[in-house]
């Protein structure tokens, strides 16, 4: 019997890695052991593969019709909500966000995408049916991709599972979901949900281990179609390497670094209060994170000061507290990150506002705990204001004119999230479309909604996350052209050979 109290599901079965190898996966808000898991290797991935692999060849799932596949998921959706609260417990447990993000925030979204995927399913139809050339029709098919590596991070484990897999199902195809080394409680659980909503055996299953071996196999398989991938841009390119051997398939949501841009004429308090909640969310810890403030240099001095008075209520604590507004980062190499950052931007000139440190006293020895953290007075050009840090650490700068600000907010390599604030209807559209960004947000930052698409432009990756253009991501487009004449001539075959008719 392996040794492990969590295991991989593999084409139905419980099992652990080959080798008996685990993981032991730690608790964020006090260094303390939660669970260990299989240590997977490359024969387990294939073994995962091979599952995924017969179960699309051969299986039921992807010849169920779309109503039986959008059932089954409206099972899942439905023992999920059912059991929100125990798995908010372990999503904060094994993540440190706070239960009030994981019960309020991840848990109920996840579900509510897994029911528009669901209701999705029944919606793929081909956009064209006609007769576009002599007498032969033309058929579009939207078909299963085939095998899908589902590749997820550690900022929102749930919740980009079920990202990943609601779409991949919904249009028919066979998932190998492999979530992040360091969060993957939630993923096995819900691998246990899949088993009990009664999904064919290889229709999904969950192999956990280090990213670099797993992900690697998945991406270099050729028995794999597609390869679906939430993580750091660096990773993205990784598997763009292992992939290009095969023509892989990609889908690539990755990093991200979003301006907040405040004009002079915005309502002041609500771009506070918003970036607050914005660079917060999920300890920062969050690709749409709010990370740049540009703020029109007329009313900088005042937002950057209410900003820091609002940055001083953040509750720092237990993550299981409902009144806890910021748990932990999710491991110390996270925190080490952070800090890291920190001295840079000290070390570039940008001013401490506030922040900058661990907090003190015994609640916090045995977490990975850092405050609230705003530095001012940043150029564009400092590696704080471009490069991703992923924590509790942004910066504000100011601008003079729209152009400057546009200009700034697009001066980065990633392009997934911004916003702009303002009560110029004409400015707000203006800066709106001016964003090289997959979301632009008006006096907003960070609501996404299950019927609309969340991805990036340049470094941040390609493919669409959420609505109908998630779930077209996982389908190839067949054109089936039908001759209707039965003629034994055709009015082209002369361009190879012989005369017009
Ligand atoms: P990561 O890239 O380190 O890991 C992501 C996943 O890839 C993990 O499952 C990891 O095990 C796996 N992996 C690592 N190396 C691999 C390799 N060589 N081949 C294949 N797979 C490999 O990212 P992370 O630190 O878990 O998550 C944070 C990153 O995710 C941030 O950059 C963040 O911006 C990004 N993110 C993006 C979005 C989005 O929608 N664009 C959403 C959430 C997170």
């Amino acid at each position: 019997m392996p040794k492990a109290e969590y295991l991989n599901y593999v084409g139905g079965e419980w099992v652990g890695a080959e080798k008996g190898e685990t993981t032991t996966v730690i608790n964020p808000a006090n260094g303390a052991k939660l669970a260990d898991v299989p240590k997977g290797g490359k024969a387990d991935a294939e073994a995962a593969i091979d599952a995924a692999r017969e179960a699309f060849d051969k299986g039921k799932w992807p010849r169920m019709t779309p109503g039986d596949r959008a059932a089954a998921l409206l099972k899942l959706a439905a023992l999920i909500e059912s059991d929100m609260d125990r798995l908010a417990i372990l999503e904060s447990k094994n993540q440190g966000k706070t239960i009030k993000q994981a019960r309020d925030g991840d848990l109920p979204f996840s579900v509510d995408n897994l029911r528009f995927m669901a209701g999705a399913a029944r919606t793929l139809a081909g956009s064209a049916s006609m007769e576009y050339a002599y007498g032969a029709t033309s058929i579009l098919r939207r078909e299963p991709i085939g095998v899908v590596g589902s590749i997820t991070p550690w900022n929102y484990p749930f919740m980009m599972d079920i990202w990943k897999i609601a779409p991949a199902l919904a249009a028919g195809n066979t998932v190998v979901l492999k979530p992040a080394s360091l969060t993957p409680v939630t993923t096995i659980e819900l691998a246990k949900i899949i088993e009990k909503a009664g999904l064919p055996p290889g229709t999904v299953n969950v192999i956990t281990g280090p990213g670099s071996v797993l992900g690697e196999a998945l991406a270099s398989s050729e028995k794999v179609d597609m390869v679906s991938l939430t993580g750091d841009t660096s990773t993205g390119k990784e598997i763009m390497r292992a992939g290009a051997n095969n023509v892989k398939k990609l889908h690539l949501e990755l990093g991200g670094k979003a301006p907040f841009i405040v004009f002079d004429d915005a309502n002041l308090e609500a771009a506070a209060q918003g970036a607050v909640a914005a660079s917060m969310v999920n300890g920062g810890q969050d690709c749409t994170q709010a990370a740049r403030f540009l703020v029109q240099e007329k009313v900088y001095p005042k937002f950057v000061r209410r900003m820091v008075e609002l940055l001083k209520t953040i509750r720092i604590g237990d993550p299981l507290e409902r009144t806890t507004d910021l748990g932990p980062l999710v491991s110390d190499k996270q925190r080490e990150k952070v800090e890291k950052y920190a001295s840079i931007a000290k070390g570039e000139g940008a001013k401490l506002e506030i922040g900058g440190a661990r907090p003190k006293g015994k609640a916090f020895e045995k977490g990975w705990y850092y405050l609230p953290t705003l530095f001012s007075d940043a150029t564009f050009d400092m590696r704080i204001s471009c490069e991703e840090v992923f924590g509790p650490i942004v910066t504000a700068m100011s601008f003079r004119t729209e152009e400057q600000a546009i200009e700034i907010a697009n001066n980065v390599i990633y392009g997934l999230y911004s916003s702009v604030w303002t009560k110029n209807i004409h400015r707000a559209f203006r800066v709106a479309n001016a964003m090289h960004f997959g979301a632009a947000e008006i006096n907003e930052h960070l609501p996404l909604v299950s019927e609309m698409p969340h991805g990036g432009y340049k470094q941040s990756g390609f493919g669409k996350d959420l609505s109908i253009y998630s779930l077209e991501e996982y389908t190839n487009v067949k054109h089936v052209f039908v001759d209707m004449t039965d003629a034994d001539r055709k009015p082209w075959h002369y361009t190879t050979f012989g005369d017009p008719m």
